[in-house]
């Protein structure tokens, strides 16, 4: 037997509980058993543990999109047991048991190898928050590259930016030498937005009302894990020929914008999505990541929790209470 949260949905409403399984209850939809060793909080999980938002497809469910660990038993031809192994999205914790639990039954092609540098805590400290900041910045370095625009030569956006995602790409963007602007909701958070190097704060207000189709150009990029007004208002201050990635709605799934900033300044907008990445894309995130991120930055932003105390973090991260990332610690 192990320990799992369980979603079900009985007549009587939704619910997300602390239970027992049977490793014989596991999905047959698999072929790759894990033990897991620890997994994370998403703004999607707090979606999945509170129903506030339909991401449950299937019931019951075991919520938990990312999660870290070893293969137990496998009869896929890549994995053996005593893998290291990772895995991020693919519906798990939607439409497949995910890792909010001690055991996981998944396919193993959705299976990352665990990188040699990184801890199985580390690389759920990062998770999908990590994993998509990074393919944010990966997107932007590429149009950087391709643009000749040099690290420090203007000011690099990062929105939500005391969350997940917006944490870990201020670390990565003021690593790479970029001059980071962070945008929040939380100025009490300034300091801690500093020590991952961001070099000034604004408040999120400055973004998040409605506003002109184009106005003053300052950013070279932008990662924006807010949307609605907030992803208008970036493209909109996005100097000539610049890039915006966006990954997500934390202010709205809307993006009440204009054409004017493509068509005028000729700036890109990048779509980022971590769910169904293709695997080389995943690995290539994965390996930067595990090369590139400041291990002391990375402690700094987590916060290490236990699985019955993830019922209630679920409620806290909808609610823009959680500051960086929460690791579930699993293995017993
Ligand atoms: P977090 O909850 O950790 O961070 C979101 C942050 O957004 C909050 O901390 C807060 O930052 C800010 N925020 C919250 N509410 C509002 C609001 N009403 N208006 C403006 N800002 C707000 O979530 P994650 O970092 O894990 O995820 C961020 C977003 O990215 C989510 O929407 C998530 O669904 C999406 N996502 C998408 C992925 C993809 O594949 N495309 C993968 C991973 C995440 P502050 O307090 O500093 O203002």
């Amino acid at each position: 037997m192990f320990e799992a949260l369980l979603i079900t949905k009985p007549e009587s409403g939704y619910r997300c509980e602390l239970t027992q399984l049977d490793e014989a209850q596991l999905p047959a939809a698999g072929d790759v058993t894990v033990r897991v060793d620890c997994s994370t909080i998403n703004y999607k999980d707090g979606l999945a543990i509170t129903g506030k938002s339909p991401v449950v497809r299937s019931f019951p469910m075991v919520p938990g999109i990312d999660f870290a660990g070893s293969v137990t038993q496998s009869d896929h031809p890549k994995w053996k047991p005593g893998d290291r192994v990772l895995l991020n999205g693919f519906g798990v914790g939607e439409a497949h048991w995910g890792g909010l639990s001690q055991m996981a039954r998944v396919k193993g092609d959705w299976l990352v190898a665990l990188p040699d540098t990184l801890s199985e805590r580390e690389a759920m400290s990062l998770g999908t928050a990590g994993y998509t900041a990074m393919l944010c910045v990966q997107a932007l370095q590429k149009h950087w590259a391709e643009a000749g625009v040099a690290a420090g030569s203007g000011e690099v956006l990062v929105t939500g930016a005391g969350g997940g995602v917006g944490s870990v790409a201020i670390s990565l963007l003021a690593g790479l030498g970029h001059t980071v602007v962070a945008s929040t909701g939380r100025p009490q958070e300034a300091d801690y937005l500093k020590s991952l190097g961001a070099a000034s704060v604004i408040d999120r207000n400055e973004l998040s009302a409605p506003g002109k189709p184009l106005q003053k150009e300052r950013w070279i990029g932008v990662v924006d894990s807010v949307g609605s007004h907030t992803l208008a208002n970036a493209c909109a201050s996005t100097r000539y020929g610049g890039a915006v990635a966006a990954c997500g709605l934390a202010q709205g799934m809307d993006l009440p914008a204009s054409v004017a900033p493509f068509i005028l300044r000729g700036i890109t907008l990048h779509g980022i999505d971590s769910v169904m990445a293709p695997m080389a894309r995943r690995e290539a995130a994965w390996d930067a990541l595990a090369k590139t991120i400041n291990r002391e930055q990375l402690a700094s932003i987590t916060t290490e929790i236990a699985l019955p105390d993830a019922i209630a973090a679920g409620s806290q991260i909808l609610a823009g209470q959680v500051r960086g990332r929460l690791v579930v610690k699993l293995k017993a």
